[in-house]
């Protein structure tokens, strides 16, 4: 299939996005590096009567570390985030998250900013935000204003972001001495979207973990910090009685849906196995 018809503008800086977005509201759609919006389209998924090009932005791209934070520019593209070496010395969940996403093609021209503004629940940048607390940052003609990302994914490809504003950075602190990190995911084969996957950040203190946050991917409407099932570990050591009473409740933190390949018990039993995989993994 082919796209429906739409007017196409390419634009030059921030104040043009603005007065573009109050002008025509919600018909018209934010293009980034188009890896998710164009398939959509050819799919006639979407029918927006303008596309707002932002690719050229530059000044929207890049990394940079401030006062305990990493400032990641919304049109950072993945292969971007996987060779940075402040990515990988800060945010290292970041780096081996990338690994999953997609193949170098795709990664090469889809942005940090597209994949959360999509907010596909199966997609793994928006959980690792979740785990590391991340601020989103959305700016407007009336200003700025920063969202958690904890609230920010709202459902399905639902997000916190209004119709005129557009997503310009994410502001992610440092985590401290003493914490660990881990990301897992199943998929059919490499570089596709995960069936399930599991973000993890540790904060171990007298070798004990003293906070623990497991947030999943591909378990439900949006990316789920599973806080009860992270609780069953905190301040206590891992063992095989902690793993069950983690895995029970997990049933009761994650509601997965059923798609073209895998049941919502599938989906779930994946979960549980995920978390007995990366809590084995943190605890080594
Ligand atoms: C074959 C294939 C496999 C893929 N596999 C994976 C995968 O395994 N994991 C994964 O996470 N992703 C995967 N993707 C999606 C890919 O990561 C996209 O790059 C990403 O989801 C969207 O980023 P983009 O820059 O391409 O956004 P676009 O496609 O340009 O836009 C996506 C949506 O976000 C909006 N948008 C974009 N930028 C902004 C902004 N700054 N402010 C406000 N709104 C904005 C657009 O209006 C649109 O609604 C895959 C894509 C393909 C084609």
């Amino acid at each position: 299939m082919k796209a429906p018809p739409f007017a196409y503008i390419r634009a030059h800086d921030l104040t043009e996005v603005f007065d573009l977005l109050e002008h025509h509201g919600d018909s018209a759609k934010i293009l980034a590096g188009g890896q998710s919006l164009m398939p959509a389209l050819n799919m006639r998924l979407s029918s927006p009567e303008v596309l707002i090009d932002i690719s050229r932005l530059q000044e929207q791209a890049g990394i940079h570390v401030k006062d305990g934070h990493v400032h990641i520019g919304a049109l950072t593209t993945h292969a971007a985030i996987g060779e940075s070496s402040d990515i990988r010395k800060h945010l290292p969940l970041l780096a081996d998250a990338m690994e999953h996403i997609a193949h170098p093609a795709i990664r090469n021209s889809g942005t940090f900013g597209g994949s959360l503004a999509m907010a596909d629940p199966a997609a793994e940048w928006p959980a690792c935000c979740v785990a590391l607390d991340a601020q989103i940052v959305l700016a407007s003609k009336a200003g700025t204003r920063r969202v958690a990302a904890r609230e920010f994914f709202q459902g399905l490809y639902a997000t916190a972001m209004k119709p005129n504003e557009i997503l310009t950075e994410v502001v992610i602190p440092i985590p401290g001495a003493g914490t660990r990190h881990a990301f897992l995911e199943l998929a059919r084969r490499r570089g596709d979207y995960a069936i399930v996957g599991v973000a993890a950040l540790a904060t171990f203190s007298g070798g004990a973990i003293s906070d623990l946050r497991l947030t999943f991917l591909g378990t439900g409407e949006k990316p789920t910090l599973a806080t009860s099932t992270s609780q069953v570990f905190v301040n206590k050591g891992f063992s095989d009685a902690s793993l069950k009473e983690a895995q029970d409740l997990l049933g009761t933190e994650l509601e997965p849906s059923a798609d073209l390949y895998s049941s919502a018990a599938t989906k779930l039993h994946l979960a549980r196995v995920l978390t007995g995989r990366i809590m084995k993994q943190l605890a080594a």
